[in-house]
């Protein structure tokens, strides 16, 4: 989808700064952190929301959540604890279509969340 945000970041036509990238998957920095780490790690195929997902992207979901884990061992938060968040539609939140895990550490996260 070419006017998705974070598609023109994949293409970078809009700088971001990166934290990991292979084929399949990028990481990168949230422009607006809520904790000293908040990364977006996300499919570089475009898929707009959960609700969008087949069985063909159980492999590329799977991918997020053990690249989320992954990079907050990488910066030492794996045993303090971190939080990974997927927000969908209005009530949670949802700003940009395409398909974000939210990954946050570094502070004591508050549960519920708000
Ligand atoms: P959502 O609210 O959809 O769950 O999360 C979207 C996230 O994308 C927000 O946390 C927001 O700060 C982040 N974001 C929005 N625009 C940009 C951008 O241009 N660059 C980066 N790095 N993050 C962005
Ligand atoms: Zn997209």
């Amino acid at each position: 989808m070419s006017d998705c945000l974070f598609c023109r970041i994949i293409r970078r036509e809009i700088p971001a700064s990166i934290v990991y990238e292979d084929d399949r998957v990028l990481a990168f920095n949230d422009i607006n952190p809520q904790a000293p780490l908040h990364a977006l790690v996300i499919p570089k195929r475009h898929i707009e929301r959960l609700t969008d997902l087949t069985p063909q992207d159980d492999a590329a979901i799977g991918e997020l959540a053990r690249r989320a884990a992954a990079i907050a061992r990488e910066k030492g938060y794996a045993d303090g604890g971190f939080r990974t968040v997927f927000n969908t539609n209005a009530d949670a939140g949802q700003t940009v279509f395409h398909v974000h895990l939210h990954l946050l550490a570094g502070r004591r996260l508050g549960w519920p969340p708000g």
